[in-house]
């Protein structure tokens, strides 16, 4: 067995606090990861705290890594000792169902393995990477161009992927009004991308503090969703609008604001749903929507993508010892934009 220390929780209203535990070695398509650099995503808050209601504890969060590949099983080739190498939301997938083998193993229909909290095909429990290293199948690894700053990257793994996917899976590009809900973790990766990819972008925050940034990071326009007027304003314009909110909030004012036949992503995951007035739908043939994450092929092509156009996360790194005022601040919508663990940490007292 590996050796593993990070931080955990030990259940759903406790701090988090350092926690020793180990990681099965290596088989032969295994990959072991010394992790440099963890992004503080809102899945692990709403995990640590039990709102999707199938928390499993101890339980060390983190599905952002970033790190350099310590060993690797005998039959991996594409990676060796030294690589810099990325793990996101999913360890391992059954490989073979149709989705799989469409490269969609988020959807996989046996149940992909998260990187924490649930059993592996070994029957251990996943541990994230809120850690020092971590153990994955090599399918599961991703390679991370050095050029770009890997604390900035290390949120690519997954409000990158996230955000990536459902634009490029609705096509969005030129001439077209794309929206974003949310300037958190998610929405600023969204925001980067779709301006990226052409579109005219509306960044849709409650927050008047992060006008500025919005536009910095991208926005063609900046509405305050809680001005009605202005939100009227947006009527039956978008192509797109993806929702990365992280907590309950009326979703009708923004399927109003959709285009004929236009679609409305959901990727924030609140723990109670929506009420949704159908008329909404039906008067314009919309659609309402959702994504989870994307696969491994396609990760890799947004890593690739952010080599390229030089896109990182805006994050404020922190030590460990710092995590449970971070949560605070990811919950108060106080993060600019995401908290980044700088695994370095873990060795100071
Ligand atoms: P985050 O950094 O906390 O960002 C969420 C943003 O939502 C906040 O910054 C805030 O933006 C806005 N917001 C928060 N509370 C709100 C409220 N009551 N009403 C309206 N807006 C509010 O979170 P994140 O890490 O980006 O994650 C966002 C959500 O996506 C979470 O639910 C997470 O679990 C989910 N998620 C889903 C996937 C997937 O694969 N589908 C992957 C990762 C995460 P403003 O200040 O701009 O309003
Ligand atoms: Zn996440
Ligand atoms: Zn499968």
């Amino acid at each position: 067995m590996t050796h593993s220390h990070g931080w955990a929780a030990q259940g759903s209203t406790t701090p988090l606090a350092p926690f020793s535990f180990s990681r099965r070695d290596l088989h032969e398509h295994d990959v072991q990861v010394d992790i440099q650099y963890c992004g503080v995503c809102h899945s692990d808050i709403h995990s640590v705290r039990n709102e999707w209601q199938n928390a499993v504890y101890p339980m060390v969060p983190g599905h952002e890594i970033v790190g350099r590949v310590a060993s690797v099983g005998s039959a991996v080739t594409r990676f060796k000792p030294g690589d810099l190498v990325g793990v996101g939301v999913i360890i391992d997938s059954c490989r073979s169902c149709a989705s799989c083998k469409a490269g969609e193993e988020q959807y996989c229909e046996v149940g992909a393995t998260l990187t924490y909290g649930v059993k592996d095909r070994y029957g251990d429990l996943t541990q994230g990477g809120y850690a020092n290293n971590i153990v994955a199948p090599d399918h599961f690894v991703h390679s991370v161009s050095p050029k770009l700053d890997p604390a900035g990257v290390a949120p690519l793994l997954c409000a990158g992927i996230t955000t990536y996917s459902p634009l490029r899976h609705w096509q969005v590009g030129p001439n077209q009004k794309v929206g974003v809900i949310g300037l958190g973790g998610l929405g600023h990766m969204a925001l980067k991308f779709a301006h990226a990819l052409g579109a005219h972008v509306v960044q849709f925050t409650t927050s008047e503090s992060k006008v500025a940034d919005a536009k910095r990071l991208g926005a063609d326009e900046v509405v305050i969703s809680k001005d009605a007027a202005a939100m009227k304003k947006q009527a039956s314009s978008f192509d797109f609008i993806i929702d990365t909110v992280s907590a309950p909030h009326d979703i009708n004012p923004y399927l109003e604001a959709l285009k004929r036949d236009a679609t409305y992503c959901q990727v924030g995951l609140p723990d109670k749903p929506p009420v949704i007035f159908p008329g909404h739908l039906i008067f314009k043939r919309r659609s309402w929507s959702g994504s989870i994450i994307g696969g491994m092929a396609e990760t890799q092509q947004m890593l690739d993508f952010c080599a390229e156009k030089n896109i990182v996360a805006d994050v404020e790194v922190i030590p460990i010892q710092k995590i449970n005022e971070a949560f605070e601040r990811v919950v108060k919508a106080d993060v600019k934009y995401r908290f980044v663990i700088d695994m370095a940490s873990l060795q100071q007292p």
